[in-house]
């Protein structure tokens, strides 16, 4: 505490403010060192706070550098990668300037594809009008193609016919006919589409490799033996007459086998020519294919067919099993695996089938007292 100095002019009395100087002094002094200490131990700590605050800063710096230095690397991967995009992305545009070249090429030669081929296609209209035969309006199948001096043409069906009514000169140009041939009309039926010559087909078919054995309106012979109604029928009209034909009975399937009846009177005596035939039968199979199954006795030998609704490359894609066994019996006697027949113009036995002596049969067929017969269980599936 500072000192108080009381002057005369003070509300003091008596002799208080006449203290000696010297005392005075001391007083001051001490009281100086004590500020001197405060002042020290404050300067300390400040400098101590100094110290901290320079250490702090420090380490700032350092952590501010290494800041920088990832910051750096950082953007230094960040370049690479741009660099490294603005290249695949120049790529990119390159090989998309190329595609769009290609396209353009492209487009142009479809553009005069399309014009060549509507000029084929005019040069074709006219030629297959040249090639017409003016009496039955078709053009030919087949050559060599009749011909007049002049070039017009007859087909060789209406031609012998003409002549046959004592009409020798040609139906255009009245012309006589002559020998002659003509090669070009041959190139152009050749190569020109005909209407396919099976009775209801409508298909337009090329003049070769054209087979008819795929057409849906090719004839087949009706798959029934007892009795054989022996039908021709379009192919694609077989199912609907199979299931309307008297000697052919609709089966839903004949996997859980049927019981197939043989009179004794056509067991014994078992002379030559006692042939038989049984009720043929239609059934459909996996995939929703259509086939018959064709039993007869020729010579006492059995012969169990599959007939298929399709063309050879049909039946080539199904193999039928067909098992014989006796009724009592819960295992196959008889069982063979084999491809199915595509229907066709005949019924001849010329494909897969089961065939079988009937000694072989009697070894397990049954005996039926009350219908003076044999019995036998016939199944067949597709596998
Ligand atoms: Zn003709
Ligand atoms: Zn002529
Ligand atoms: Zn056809
Ligand atoms: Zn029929």
């Amino acid at each position: 505490m500072r000192p108080r100095l009381v002057g005369p002019k003070g509300n003091l009395q008596g002799r208080e403010w006449e203290r000696p100087l010297e005392q005075e002094g001391a007083e001051l002094q001490e009281e100086m060192v004590k500020q001197m200490e405060v002042l020290l131990l404050e300067k300390e700590s400040l400098e101590d706070n100094l110290k901290e605050v320079t250490e702090e800063k420090n380490k700032l710096k350092i952590k501010m550098l290494e800041n920088e230095e990832e910051t750096s690397d950082e953007k230094t991967a960040m370049r690479h990668s741009i660099s490294a995009q603005c290249l695949e992305k120049n790529k990119l545009i390159a090989e998309k300037q190329a595609v769009e070249r290609e396209n353009k090429k492209l487009q142009t030669e479809k553009k005069e594809i399309t014009q060549e081929g509507r000029k084929n296609k005019a040069l074709v209209k006219e030629l297959e009008s040249k090639v017409e035969c003016p009496v039955c309006l078709v053009a030919p199948r087949e050559g060599p193609v009749p011909c007049c001096p002049a070039g017009h043409i007859t087909c060789s069906l209406c031609l012998p016919k003409l002549k046959r009514q004592g009409k020798v000169e040609c139906p255009t140009c009245r012309e006589p006919m002559g020998e002659g041939k003509s090669a070009l009309a041959k190139v152009v039926i050749e190569h020109m589409e005909h209407q396919c010559s099976l009775e209801g087909c409508q298909d337009m078919v090329a003049f070769e490799g054209y087979k008819e054995a795929s057409c849906q309106y090719r004839l087949a012979i009706c798959p029934s033996k007892n009795p054989a109604c022996k039908k021709m029928v379009p192919f694609c009209k077989l199912e609907e007459h199979a299931k309307a034909c008297p000697g052919i009975i609709v089966k839903e399937n004949l996997k859980q086998g049927k019981i197939v009846w043989l009179p004794e009177n056509m067991v014994k005596g078992n002379k030559q020519g006692n042939d038989l035939t049984w009720t043929s039968e239609i059934f459909s199979g996996s995939r929703g294919r259509v086939f018959f199954f064709m039993m007869s006795r020729i010579n006492n030998l059995y012969t169990l067919e599959v007939v298929m609704l399709g063309n050879e490359e049909d039946c080539k894609k199904y193999i039928m099993e067909v098992s014989v066994k006796s009724p009592d019996s819960y295992t196959d006697d008889i069982q063979a695996r084999f491809r199915p027949r595509p229907i066709g113009p005949t019924n001849d036995t010329d494909g897969f089938c089961l065939t079988f002596k009937q000694k072989t049969l009697a070894k397990f067929w049954r005996y039926n007292m009350a219908k003076k017969g044999y019995e036998f269980m016939v199944s067949v599936k597709a596998v």
